[in-house]
């Protein structure tokens, strides 16, 4: 049996199998409610990435809703899965504007307490470039959470504990005060995969959530720049350098070849040979005495 197949097999795969789930990963969000309790009190939630629907089992299993108002759980994915009971599915992407609306509309305008993802790209095995993609991912995670999820609620989302990944939890903090990273331990522990658990989202005072993505979309730059306050960063803009130096923009003479600002005493000049005709005048913004 090669190594992968048997990986498989672990004792969770096996635990899903018996106890019904579609995917491994329900233990994953289990072992995070047992230490987090995300699910108390959880009357709308979303399950972002959720084929093929362990996480939205996990919810629609453990969600009570209140007294005459069942709890609702919408599910989304760029996959179509199988019907659930108790779950809307969306089948879309979750960087689109239209998904974020569709979401909205199924809760009739009222916001989620909880928004979950465990989303992941197809994998390269190139580990920088998935680390980024994935980084990229839950930041579209976080895009739509800041559309639907109402003030003091929670969001879970995978995470992969690359390098870079203390940038990733300064995002998170701008939108909630407490952000904890976990590893489940079904998690298999080679592999860089953890959630952040983020609680109590406030946005900054004055935010505007949009799903416009410069990156993708050229022209959202216009809209983008008309953002106000806190959604739309300003950074200052200072030109420097000394005026008389070199214009890039423009044509020297040849007779400029020479290094503008030569290095103090190159330590091979006494070896060299003069250089024929005679030395060229200092550079404008040069003096003398440097050359
Ligand atoms: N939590 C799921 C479960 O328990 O069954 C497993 C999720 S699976 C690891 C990752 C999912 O992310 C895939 O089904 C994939 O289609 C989905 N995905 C990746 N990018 C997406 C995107 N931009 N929009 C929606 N779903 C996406």
């Amino acid at each position: 049996m090669g190594r992968s197949s048997k990986d498989k097999r672990d004792v969770y795969y096996r635990l899903a199998k018996e106890g019904g789930w579609r995917a491994r990963s329900a233990f994953k969000l289990l072992q995070l409610e047992q230490r987090f309790q995300i699910l108390q009190g959880v009357q709308r939630a979303v399950d972002l990435c959720a084929a093929p629907g362990s996480w939205s089992q996990v919810l629609s299993r453990h969600l009570r809703g209140s007294e005459g108002s069942p709890a609702q759980v919408v599910a989304v994915d760029l996959q179509a899965m199988a019907p659930l009971p108790g779950v809307v599915q969306i089948q879309g992407d979750i960087t689109k504007a239209s998904t974020a609306q569709e979401i909205q509309r199924h809760f009739e305008g009222h916001p989620a307490d909880l928004v979950v993802c465990d989303g992941a790209p197809d994998v390269t095995g190139l580990h920088d470039l998935d680390e980024y993609i994935q980084a990229q991912l839950l930041l579209a995670a976080l895009n739509i959470t800041t559309h639907v999820l109402k003030k003091g609620g929670t969001f879970v989302a995978k995470i992969f504990r690359g390098k870079d990944v203390t940038l990733l939890y300064s995002q998170l903090r701008l939108f909630f005060p407490d952000v904890t990273c976990a590893k489940p331990r079904s998690s298999r522990n080679s592999s860089i995969e953890a959630f952040v658990v983020c609680r109590g989202y406030s946005p900054p005072e004055g935010f505007v959530p949009t799903m416009e993505n410069p990156l993708l979309e050229p022209e959202a730059g216009l809209s983008l720049a008309a953002l106000p306050g806190p959604s739309r960063a300003i950074v200052p803009f200072v030109a420097c350098g000394d005026l008389s130096a070199f214009d890039p923009d423009r044509s020297y003479s040849l007779q400029l070849r020479a290094a503008p600002c030569a290095p103090h005493r190159p330590p091979l000049q006494p070896r060299l040979p003069p250089a024929p005709g005679p030395p060229p005048g200092p550079p404008p913004g040069c003096a003398r005495g440097h050359v």
